[in-house]
């Protein structure tokens, strides 16, 4: 039954499709080229939920920065899941939490930096093409100290980004990724000068968040180290709902959470950084618990099963009606 489409489409040939057989359609228009605006709306309880893009983490050859396995192992999930086995490029999900009359931002993006690619630094005009104010914002919280989390809490002249906000944070990510002692390799001496530059202008603003504290109502901090000593997940609740901001728990909706033992280059302690995702994926896939994932597809909210020895990420479909 699938001869001619066989034909036609698989093969390529174009053979049998004589010219003038079938007339040509009159109407012709350009390629657009643009997408659509990179914010995302959703409600949790009472609360109003947007995710707001930086854009891109581009990190190439995904077997340089995915460890603990073969490479051919990377691949093979990576072309399973019908993903490019050979160029990377995660998502950079930063949200917005409209509660009680506040605005509360996740996690900054990249900033001016370019470490990772030009794709990067969309954030405020996410922000902007979302009607959200900069100004309007109240609380900065952030789950870790790397590039990609502080890199947009200044801009490229040191002026504050979110200039009436506190800003949350774990003790353990402030020192660590602000010590100049910690430039041993290369990668972590763009992370710290980008971290210094970015949190140092707000340390006078900054409140240190401990684990399981409520530190703004509904907004509770998880401590979860690993990938970076103060790494920090973040459980929002509204009105008997809620979700959990997962921030680097896991880099990719496949490779991390088909085989969480599996390693990631920028991990502080990979080890450590394995049994929190052990621990953490099981407790929100037992709950049934929904969660936001910063590096994953688009716009990063969904739910994990349980699924042979590692779990499986459900995307909740989006949802264009209001
Ligand atoms: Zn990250």
């Amino acid at each position: 039954m699938f001869g001619g489409f066989w034909r036609r489409n698989l093969m390529a040939s174009g053979e049998g499709l004589g010219a003038g057989a079938i007339p040509s359609p009159l109407a012709k228009a350009p390629k657009l080229n643009v997408q659509a605006p990179y914010w995302y709306r959703f409600d949790v309880g009472d609360a109003e939920v947007t995710v707001v893009s930086d854009g891109w983490q581009m990190l190439g050859e995904p077997s340089e920065s995915f460890l603990g396995v073969p490479k051919d192992e990377v691949r093979r999930e990576l072309t399973d899941n019908f993903m490019s086995p050979t160029e990377m490029n995660i998502e950079l999900n930063s949200f917005v939490v409209n509660s009680n009359g506040k605005l509360t931002l996740f996690d900054t993006g990249l900033g001016g930096s370019k470490m990772f690619g030009p794709k990067g630094g969309l954030l405020a005009n996410s922000l902007s093409a979302a009607g959200i104010k900069r100004e309007d914002i109240s609380a900065v919280v952030i789950s870790h100290g790397h590039i990609d989390h502080i890199g947009g809490i200044v801009d490229e002249n040191d002026e504050l980004m979110y200039p009436n906000a506190q800003v949350y944070m774990s003790e353990a990510d402030f020192n660590y990724w602000t010590d100049e002692r910690q430039m041993d390799l290369p990668w972590k001496k763009t992370f710290i000068v980008h971290a210094r530059k970015n949190l140092l202008p707000v340390r006078d603003r900054l409140v240190f968040v401990k684990d399981d504290q409520e530190f703004l109502p509904g907004i509770t901090a998880v401590a979860a180290p690993g990938h970076t000593l103060g790494h920090t997940m973040f459980n929002i609740q509204s009105n008997g709902q809620s979700f959990f901001f997962v921030g680097d728990i896991s880099h990719h909706s496949v490779l991390l959470i088909e085989n969480p033992r599996m390693e990631f280059l920028f991990d502080t302690d990979a080890k450590q950084a394995v049994q929190t995702r052990l621990k953490m994926l099981g407790f929100l896939a037992a709950n049934r618990v929904a969660i936001l994932a910063y590096h994953f597809a688009w716009p990063g909210y969904g739910h994990f099963v349980k699924a042979g020895d590692g779990f499986r990420y459900l995307p909740t479909p989006m949802n264009m009606n209001r």
